[in-house]
């Protein structure tokens, strides 16, 4: 069983929605979903001038088949939308976000670490349930499992060619974050609120060194 906690409207609206398709996950039967307070946080959501365009009510987002479906269905809303508010484990808005390459998606929820079976999960993508979802800061790509360290602030600095140092194999979870990050303009910013690291600072400083060994 896993439960889902709805994120506060303050941390919702931060990023500067104005026009957002909500979806909510009534999920699998694995998972607590309070419908109610996502309700009342949509009903907090109009009454801040956000123009929701549509909600929707589905089950297991965390199925990329069944996520591709509602993102055809809805193509024309989705289109017209400058983000997507999900309500649903972490899995499901990391799923729809690679769905939605053009579109910021973010989480409404956290979803809390509770031990036991967490349902249906889609074999790319994984959700280790930290209670505090990073998921708006990271463009919809979550540090702690596409990050060999689950690393909150940015690159370790060992990746090369964009491969993990760690683990060859993957992708630098960080390096995806930061190129999507761009892509909505959102990496200055989130370097100032997340603190990502800067490895040219890391440059300077070895550069300093040597000169003055020099
Ligand atoms: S940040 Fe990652 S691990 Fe934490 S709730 Fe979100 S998806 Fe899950
Ligand atoms: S190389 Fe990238 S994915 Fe690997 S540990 Fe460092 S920051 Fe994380």
């Amino acid at each position: 069983m896993l439960i889902t906690q709805i994120k506060s409207i303050k941390e919702i609206i931060k990023f500067g929605i104005k026009k957002i398709f909500v979806i909510k996950c009534i999920g699998c039967k694995e998972v607590y979903f309070p419908e109610k307070d996502v309700d009342n946080l949509i009903n907090e959501l109009t009454n801040s001038n956000i123009e929701i365009i549509q909600t929707i009510s589905t089950e297991y987002l965390c199925n990329a088949d069944f996520s591709k479906i509602i993102s055809e269905k809805y193509k024309s809303q989705i289109e017209y939308v400058d983000s997507i508010l999900i309500f649903s484990c972490g899995v499901g808005v990391q799923v729809v976000s690679s769905i939605l390459e053009d579109k910021l998606v973010l989480p409404g929820c956290d979803t809390l670490n509770i031990p036991g079976y967490q349902g249906l999960t889609s074999q790319n993508f994984n959700c280790d349930l930290c209670g505090e979802c990073y998921l708006n800061y990271t463009a919809g790509i979550c540090p702690i499992t596409s990050c060999s360290k689950s690393l909150l602030n940015g690159p370790c600095g060992g990746a090369k060619n964009g491969k993990c140092e760690v683990n060859k194999e993957m992708d630098c979870g960080w390096e995806k974050i930061y190129k999507r990050l761009s892509k909505f303009n959102l990496a200055k910013k989130q370097i100032d609120v997340v603190k990502i690291r800067n490895f040219l600072k890391l440059q300077e400083g070895v550069i300093g060194e040597k000169n003055e060994t020099v």
